[in-house]
């Protein structure tokens, strides 16, 4: 069956037209993203390969409403967000998006609890203490780390950090969850067990988007787009994907 065809009853949650993006620096004008159109559908499992400097961060700043494009339309979830205020993009940012980056960005010397709770904190919907505590308790069953929930930060090994890094990531129940380079800084088996553990969520519905430069990475996912200087040059589906029922994530 075609991509196409199995996405075909599918809404998309995200629609680019021509997104562009120029960085102004005193002056000094670099076009780091141009012309990039594509649209994403709920549920699916994308990763954005490329070059190093092929615009691949810069687009999915965007798309995780951490920067605005320069030029071009953006529609998440239906809504075109061209005129949304920085506190409504904020606001979309905290709970429709969930970011993993390579460097994990915990908090050091503070409990993997608190780390996975913080988003919770932030949100104006404040929910009772008790109601975020299972919230966090489930985001850490899914990673398959609720035995480390009163560990610090710092006592984790790095496949372990990611691991929180993504319940963190979930704890909102994001309608996306961004990806950048999540195997980076990761031995091969740890790597491997996190791309498992993304396939897993996507499995369970979670629409998943990735930013890599490795082939071996990107194959986790069921459809690759590939960047070069700041376009998109080709939109396909991974043929041989590369993926394991969820009773062999962490062998
Ligand atoms: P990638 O993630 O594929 O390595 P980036 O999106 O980081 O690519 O960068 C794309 C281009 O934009 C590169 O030429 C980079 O130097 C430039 N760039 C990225 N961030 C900035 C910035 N804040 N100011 C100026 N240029 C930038």
């Amino acid at each position: 069956m075609s991509r196409q065809a199995g996405r075909l009853f599918m809404p998309n949650l995200i629609e680019v037209k021509n997104l562009c993006k120029t960085y102004d620096n005193e002056g000094v004008q670099t076009r780091a993203v141009c012309g990039v159109t594509f649209d994403v559908k709920k549920g699916e499992f994308i990763a954005i390969m490329g070059p190093s400097g092929s615009g691949k961060s810069t687009l999915m700043q965007i798309l995780g409403f951490l920067d605005r494009p320069t030029d071009g339309d953006y529609v998440f979830d239906g809504k075109d967000t061209f005129q949304f205020t920085d506190d409504r993009l904020a606001k979309i940012r905290n709970r429709k998006v969930g970011f993993v980056f390579q460097a994990f960005n915990l908090l050091p010397r503070t409990s993997v609890f608190e780390n996975i709770e913080l988003p919770l904190l932030y949100d104006e919907k404040k929910e009772k203490k008790e109601e975020n505590g299972k919230k966090v308790m489930n985001a850490l069953r899914s990673v398959f780390m609720e035995h480390r929930a009163e560990y610090l930060s710092n006592q984790l090994s790095g496949g372990e950090k990611q691991r929180v890094a993504i319940a963190r990531a979930l704890v909102n129940d994001p309608e996306v969850i961004f990806a950048d380079e999540p195997t980076g800084n990761l031995d091969s088996k740890s790597g491997i067990q996190v791309m498992k553990i993304l396939q897993k969520l996507n499995d369970e519905g979670h629409t998943i988007i990735l930013v890599t430069h490795e082939t071996f990475t990107a194959e986790h996912a069921k459809r690759v787009l590939q960047m070069k200087d700041g376009a998109l040059v080709s939109d396909e589906p991974v043929k041989n994907r590369r993926y394991a029922k969820d009773g062999e994530i962490l062998k």
